[in-house]
């Protein structure tokens, strides 16, 4: 008998579970559907998160799989429920957050979802929430409010007093802004609205896609849950759909007890990937902040631009702007979007200057290593009525740019080519 046949195929790994086809005899067909199954890793632990791609675990016993799958001991058991991979994740993001706990999804908008599975708002509950938000978020709370009786109430954050007099006075159960606001980067004072949201017995619920947390982590600012599309600057090479939500323990298990439910828990090797790009995202943020910085400054002084929407970029801001940034931005970088207006330029001139970029990305995202841009009327806010996108400031000309991590003279001479061919000297 060969050793191909003998059922010694052990080496020095010993048998550990139901699973394992190594310890008998078992016919060919057997050993072969099994492939892998008996492999015990042994003699080093691997120095990079593996990536577990099982749908289901094997437990020694049925008492151990029901303490398991109700949650009386830790472990894994079915692969929509929890993974060690998307574990390592959620660890990973909770600390660099500052949360207690942190659930991950298959996209930014499931995370989304999950903040208000968490929320678990009644019938009739109030929402405050921000004027200018991402177009599909606003799509997706408004579907949701008329569905379950929610009242939806928009309200400009960027107003300190009356932002803190609505949320005293109008009582919602749940206030929801973007730190930066999507498309014009509007910076939203979480000092103001957490302590008056918490006063308000209100769960303060923030997209913080714009801001990863190597430039601003909300709950240090009183924010209640933290959502992230990862699609964007955690994952960080445009590779991957993924989402986080940060926050106190409870409410992360009810939103995990949902996405058990509905399925959106992210997949293990997009978990890694995550993982990954988060080992660099400090570098990555840093270098496309200073490079927006570069970019925004130079479009503030073109003859062909109107109107630069980037925080901090100096001469128009009041002492208390500068102070908030301070606060909320102690590193000094506020973000990598830049959004400006081609002077007297509308969705004509916007195409133009999209169709001139050669180096600049056409492309519907943000976050990535490499510079795109979007015209917001024709992407990430088209589904919304023209009065809404008037409502939160969206002209028809607003480009807006995600700033990467290339040369900045490279960018900045191909925005000029580009604004040269639609507003030529
Ligand atoms: N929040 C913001 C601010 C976004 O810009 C996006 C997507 O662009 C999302 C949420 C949704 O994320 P995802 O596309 O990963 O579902």
């Amino acid at each position: 008998m060969s050793s191909d046949e003998s059922g010694d195929r052990r080496g020095n790994q010993a048998p550990r579970s139901a699973a394992d086809t190594s310890s008998r005899d078992w016919h060919f067909d057997t050993r072969a559907a099994r492939a892998g199954k008996s492999f015990e890793l042994r003699g080093g632990e691997p120095s990079a998160t593996p990536i577990v791609p099982s749908s289901a675990f094997h437990q020694p016993d049925s008492a151990t799989i029901a303490a398991v799958t109700q949650g009386k001991q830790p472990g894994y058991v079915y692969g929509r429920y929890h993974n060690p991979t998307v574990a390592a994740l959620e660890q990973t993001v909770a600390d660099l957050e500052g949360a207690e706990d942190c659930a991950a999804y298959s996209s930014g908008m499931s995370a989304i979802a999950g903040a208000f599975a968490a929320a678990d708002l009644p019938s009739g509950a109030k929402i405050l929430a921000g004027r200018d938000l991402y177009g599909t978020t606003i799509v997706w709370l408004e579907d949701a409010a008329a569905r379950n009786d929610w009242q939806l109430i928009y309200v400009d954050f960027s107003d300190r007093p009356f932002t803190t007099g609505a949320i005293r006075d109008e009582k919602p159960l749940m206030v929801y802004v973007e730190t930066l606001s999507n498309p014009l980067v509007r910076v939203v004072d979480l000092d103001a609205i957490g302590p008056a949201s918490r006063d308000a017995g209100a769960i303060l619920v923030v997209d913080a896609t714009f801001t990863p947390p190597s430039l601003l982590r909300p709950i240090e600012h009183a924010a209640t849950l933290v959502a992230h599309s990862a699609t964007k600057y955690l994952g960080g090479h445009g590779d991957l759909v993924g989402g986080v939500l940060s926050g106190p323990a409870s409410l992360i298990a009810k939103a995990r007890a949902r996405r058990t439910l509905d399925g959106t828990i992210v997949d293990p090797f997009t978990a890694w990937l995550i993982l990954r790009g988060l080992k660099t995202l400090p570098l990555r943020v840093k270098r496309q902040c200073a490079n927006a910085r570069e970019i925004a400054k130079h479009l503030s002084l073109h003859h062909a631009v109107d109107k630069v929407h980037y925080p901090g970029l100096g001469h128009r801001d009041t002492p208390r702007e500068r102070q908030i940034l301070e606060r909320l931005f102690p590193s000094g970088d506020h973000g990598a979007i830049v959004a400006f207006e081609v002077t007297d330029g509308g969705e004509d001139e916007a195409r133009t200057l999209m169709d001139a970029f050669e180096l600049w990305g056409r492309v519907t995202t943000l976050g990535d290593l490499g510079s795109n841009a979007l015209v917001p009327v024709m992407s990430s806010h088209r589904h919304l009525p023209p009065e809404r996108r008037a409502y939160m400031g969206i002209t028809d000309g607003l480009v807006r740019l995600t700033v990467g991590i290339e040369d900045v003279a490279d960018l900045i001479a191909d925005l000029d080519a580009a604004l040269d061919a639609c507003r030529p000297h």
